[in-house]
């Protein structure tokens, strides 16, 4: 089963750029939940940061906006998957 991701629109900090990363919804709900951070990436300077105060904000209006059905799942693989997914993406 593949993993459910949102794409969530990014600014980069180098050029302002708009651009959408794509995140796994499992991650984001966890790191949400527990205060961790949550890594965002612009692919237009391959960079990656720390999501700020008003970004995680932003994912998790997201979240909340999402259907029923996808919020039931991201329960069931916050708790399965979110620690493999997080050790993937410490990794960058
Ligand atoms: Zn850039």
């Amino acid at each position: 089963m593949k993993e459910p991701t949102l794409k969530f629109p990014v600014t980069c900090p180098s050029c302002a750029l708009q651009s959408f990363t794509e995140i796994s919804i499992a991650v984001v709900a966890n790191a949400l939940l527990t205060e961790r951070n949550i890594r965002l990436y612009a692919s237009c300077h391959d960079i990656y940061w720390t999501a700020t105060f008003i970004e995680r904000e932003q994912l998790r209006k997201t979240l909340s906006s999402m259907k029923f059905e996808t919020r039931r799942a991201v329960v069931q693989l916050a708790s399965s998957q979110t620690r493999y997914a997080l050790r993937k993406s410490d990794c960058h």
